[in-house]
């Protein structure tokens, strides 16, 4: 499922803000974003923006980028993108714009993707150096790596609920894939959109470090994958002396599917392959986004480095409908998101 960085979404609720009276706090799904007081009913339908949206440069939104002092509109700054803050000790994430500020087709529906009719981008990070070469794309019977916010999906708790899980470590890196293409039998070490060439760059140091090549030599139907962490890779956060990788996945290329958590930590240990922590796992599923949202929060372990958040599974791979593919989802630790925003 891809991110609708701007859609129609319903006020599900608003709330007073203490001691603010010029505005108050939507709720869009799991988001609560601060509006002006007033602007929206509940119920009623509006622009959202999510955090990590780089909006178009409109004279009705330059009030998020001008400055109170300067004369008039300013034109929207390069790196400018709809961030996750604190408004008079409330948490906003996202903006939220009423639909008549906008030139839109009529009948629009709620969910309704306007990421391409409103031209919004998406602020992505730095991309570090020692990433390496493009070799050729993805391998195409492997999926990208990803996943979504549970505050974009909250129905996915319905459907996890009473359901062993297991709630794993978001290790703040760089996704890689490892696998053998059947069609050629050639092993491919893959950042998150491509195949890399081999040499001195960080995925093929990872597989000649790991082995990983002859291991999945050994189940060449397998694919693993996992985040590639350390030094020079977004921050260290983790604190690592030398780069790591922590696999998440291995998914069974031949029968289109993941393993499941236990055969797949199974396959890692053989391989002597490092798997990401768990953090929490149990028989049967009772979180609510709140508890997620708090148990995302923590610093990565010997470190003073916020983490960034958790990824929640069944602990038996299935299908979310809400996801229109395998159930998984990730609470990103607001305490994280404050931060990087500063
Ligand atoms: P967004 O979609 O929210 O804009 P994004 O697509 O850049 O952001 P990330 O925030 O990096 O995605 O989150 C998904 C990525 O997290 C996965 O692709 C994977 O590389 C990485 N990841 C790190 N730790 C884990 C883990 N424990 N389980 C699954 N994925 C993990
Ligand atoms: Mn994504």
């Amino acid at each position: 499922m891809e991110r609708k960085l701007a859609s129609v979404q319903r006020v599900l609720a608003l709330h007073p803000i203490e001691n603010a009276d010029a505005i108050e706090l939507a709720q869009i799904n799991g988001w609560q974003c601060v509006v002006k007081k007033g602007e929206f009913i509940a119920g009623s339908l509006g622009v959202f923006f999510e955090i990590d949206a780089i909006p178009p440069g409109l004279p009705q939104l330059a009030f998020l980028w001008t400055s109170r002092h300067a004369d008039g509109p300013q034109p929207r700054p390069e790196n400018f993108r709809i961030k996750t803050m604190r408004l008079r000790g409330a948490l906003s994430q996202g903006l939220l714009m009423p639909l008549g500020q906008f030139t839109l087709p009529e009948n629009l529906s709620e969910g309704e993707d306007l990421t391409t009719t409103l031209s919004v981008g998406k602020w992505e990070p730095p991309v570090p150096s020692g990433m390496g070469d493009f070799r050729g794309p993805f391998p195409p019977l492997v999926r990208k790596t990803d996943e979504m916010r549970i505050q974009s999906i909250p129905g996915v708790l319905d459907e996890l609920r009473g359901l062993p899980y297991v709630i794993t470590l978001k290790c703040d890196g760089t996704s890689a894939t490892y696998c053998i293409d059947p069609r050629t039998d050639e092993f491919h070490a893959c950042g998150r959109n491509q195949s890399i060439t081999e040499g001195a760059n960080h995925y093929w140091n990872i597989a000649k470090k790991y082995e990983i090549e002859a291991a999945l030599r050994k189940a060449p139907h397998l694919a693993v994958q996992g985040e590639i962490c350390g030094p020079g890779i977004q921050k260290n956060r983790l604190g690592l002396k030398s780069l790591e990788f922590f696999a998440f996945n291995v998914y069974d290329q031949q029968q289109g599917k993941y393993l499941s958590h236990d055969d797949a930590r199974a396959f890692l240990a053989d391989a002597n392959l490092l798997a990401v922590p768990v953090i929490e796992e149990g028989e049967a599923f009772a979180h609510t986004l709140d508890s997620l949202l708090a148990l995302a929060e923590g610093k990565y372990e010997g470190t003073n480095n916020e983490r960034e958040g958790i990824v929640i599974r069944p602990r038996v791979e299935r299908n979310s409908l809400i996801l229109g593919g395998r159930l998984s989802f990730k609470a990103i630790s607001n305490r994280f998101l404050l931060k990087e925003g500063e």
